[in-house]
């Protein structure tokens, strides 16, 4: 074989030395996704076509993807899409990339809504639509609203919606907080992954987090600022039965505990993600359907 040829294993090899040089966490993976969108095969192609050369049109857009890679460029910008339960998400650099952590928000709140199937769901900061869109495609008989302040996640978000095929039960508004929707409207969940990280550690963020929207993670000062505001403004908008989901940011649960039950929700549940990180907090009032619901989720 001719020493210039670029094989498959060739360059998924060489890729990854190189993405190691440039501090990328997962080289070796990041490879092959990158290669796998270029080729439009699965992962196990490559592995079975090992020995391929690729045609001169494929190394030039793999040679694209590399280099915004190795300038630390998230896969999901690259690629356009992010994986999330089961779903396949647009992304764009006007979205946060959707995390695992997020999944288990969702999931929590599915089971929440296990035996009140037809709800109505409103998600503050929606990006990409992740949530309320995975929420509306697990419960068939909800409806939801997901607002966000930034014009092209919501374009974002609007467009998965039509892609999961929830579109008819779920609008998608530019909006700070609450102040587009209507003063009567209430609904029965009111959930949020807010921008939580506190404006003085946005510096040290993994480079890839900091080509992330700003908008999507700071959260002021101590990070809790959309927290305080949610619970002051966001009473009066909950049904009075009904259930806050929060996603939170490290060491933020005693806080975002108290601000829940000083806003008057007695019911409180805090669960830990992957990492054992104490991530999610649930509040609703105290032996209503929703408080009974929180109390029996695992902490972890
Ligand atoms: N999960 C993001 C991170 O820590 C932060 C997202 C947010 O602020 N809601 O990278």
């Amino acid at each position: 074989m001719q020493q210039n040829v670029w094989t498959i294993l060739k360059i998924l090899n060489w890729t990854k030395q190189y993405f190691s040089r440039k501090g990328v966490e997962n080289p070796r993976l990041d490879a092959e996704l990158l290669l796998c969108a270029v080729l439009h095969c699965e992962r196990i192609r490559l592995y079975t076509d090992f020995d391929k050369p690729l045609e001169p049109s494929e190394l030039a857009r793999y040679r694209e993807y590399v280099a915004r890679r190795a300038a630390r460029e998230p896969v999901a910008y690259i690629l356009g899409k992010k994986g999330f339960l089961q779903y396949e998400f647009k992304v764009t650099k006007d979205t946060l990339v959707p995390r695992p952590e997020t999944e288990l928000l969702v999931e929590h709140i599915l089971a929440a809504c296990a035996d009140r199937p037809s709800c109505r769901i409103l998600d503050l900061g929606c990006g990409s639509g992740a949530i309320v869109v995975s929420l509306l495609a697990g419960l068939p008989q909800a409806e939801g609203i997901g607002v966000d302040i930034s014009e092209g996640a919501a374009a974002v978000a609007r467009e998965n919606a039509a892609k999961m095929g929830v579109a008819d039960r779920c609008r998608i508004l530019v909006s700070d907080l609450f102040e587009a929707l209507p003063q009567e409207m209430r609904f029965d969940i009111i959930v949020s992954n807010p921008p939580y990280i506190p404006t003085g550690d946005l510096a040290g963020l993994q480079a890839e987090v900091r080509m992330e929207p700003a908008g999507a993670l700071d959260g002021g000062k101590d990070g809790l600022a959309f927290y305080r505001r949610i619970l002051q403004q966001g009473p009066d908008r909950l049904e009075s039965d009904g259930l806050f989901a929060f996603e939170i940011g490290i060491g933020q649960a005693h806080a975002v505990t108290q601000l829940c039950r000083r806003a008057g929700y007695t019911s409180v549940k805090v669960c830990r993600d992957y990492g054992h990180i104490e991530r999610m907090v649930f509040a609703a009032k105290e032996g209503t359907y929703y408080g009974n619901k929180i109390m029996e989720f695992k902490e972890e």
